[in-house]
């Protein structure tokens, strides 16, 4: 178990032993603070034929099913990238909870960043919520609440995952000895311990400091145009969300957040800068990069470099 989520563990396995454990819960947090790992852990419990000190034992044939992640009472739904879950998804978890557990202990479903379902599937679900099978535990998983109907978030005992900061850190610099981690690394992958590593991992951290070099390098060598639009235009998709985050810290920064809180901590210069720019021009750049990054996925024709040259002028232009 990751050591920022023990806090959540403990906590379910207080509830487990009460015996009053809700039929439904919702796990709100980031990409990769470790919902699905929880998941799996409670999941493992609820099943176990002979839990000890409400650990799951590991030994019996439901804990070794559970490690193969074959058992049979334990569906996940929604794992794959599709873009929405449908009706009859829900449909099948809900035939699934209302048929008997083929094992006898009970029966688990998850639904994994179940904001992605649709109206339907919504409605389908509440009916689902409103007459929970019995001896099922259903586990929904999202990154907000909000974007769930109302009706289905109060159904559900929600729990919002956080990571305490210290505790992540330790655990990335663990993972990457030798490596410098700071705070700002965490915050830029919106507190996640697992999505921090993956981007530490993966070159994010190098494309993010590419995007936002070149910028600070035009800033202060205009005629570095083309190299910056080439740099940001090989970047893409990336490249906008780098630049409106860095637009965003600007006007936090205007705001009066502190510059070392912000995720763009490590470019004081550039932040100081681009807060001099009046609110209302952040705000309409920031509305034009998201247009721009729709207009370039919709035209293949359309040329980058010049968009992206004329954004930049719109952004810096001294009137
Ligand atoms: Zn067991």
């Amino acid at each position: 178990m990751y050591p920022w989520l023990m806090p959540y563990w403990l906590r379910f396995q207080q509830v487990f032993a009460s015996k009053r454990l809700p039929h439904a819960f919702l796990l709100v947090g980031p990409a990769g603070i470790g919902k699905s790992a929880l998941a799996v852990q409670w999941a493992s419990l609820f099943l176990c034929e002979q839990p000890q000190q409400n650990t799951p034992c590991g030994k019996c044939h439901a804990c070794q099913l559970s490690g193969k992640q074959t058992h049979p009472d334990w569906h996940v739904y929604g794992a794959d990238d599709a873009k929405s879950i449908g009706v009859d998804i829900i449909r099948q978890l809900s035939a699934q909870l209302m048929n008997s557990p083929q094992l006898g202990r009970g029966k688990v479903a998850v639904i994994l960043q179940a904001e992605r379902m649709t109206e339907a599937a919504e409605n389908a679900l509440l009916k689902t919520l409103e007459e929970p099978p019995g001896n099922s535990l259903l586990i929904l998983q999202a990154e907000s609440a909000m974007k769930l109907l109302p009706t289905i978030v109060s159904r559900c005992q929600v729990w919002t995952l956080q990571a305490e900061e210290q505790q992540a850190l330790t655990w990335l610099q663990q993972q990457l000895p030798g490596r410098e981690i700071t705070p700002a690394l965490l915050r830029l992958n919106q507190g996640a311990p697992l999505r921090t590593l993956e981007y530490l991992n993966e070159g994010g951290e190098q494309q993010r400091l590419a995007v936002i070099n070149a910028l600070d390098a035009y800033r202060q060598q205009p005629w570095t145009i083309s190299s910056l639009t080439k740099c940001w235009v090989s970047a893409m998709p990336v490249t906008f969300e780098w630049l409106s985050r860095l637009l965003l810290d600007a006007l936090k920064l205007q705001q009066g957040v502190v510059m070392q809180q912000l995720p763009f901590a490590d470019h004081p210069a550039l932040l100081s800068f681009l807060a001099q720019r009046p609110a209302e021009r952040l705000l309409e750049s920031l509305q034009q990069l998201l247009l721009l990054k729709q207009s370039l996925l919709d035209m293949p024709s359309a040329v980058p470099s010049i968009l992206f040259a004329d954004w930049l002028n719109q952004l810096l232009t001294k009137e």
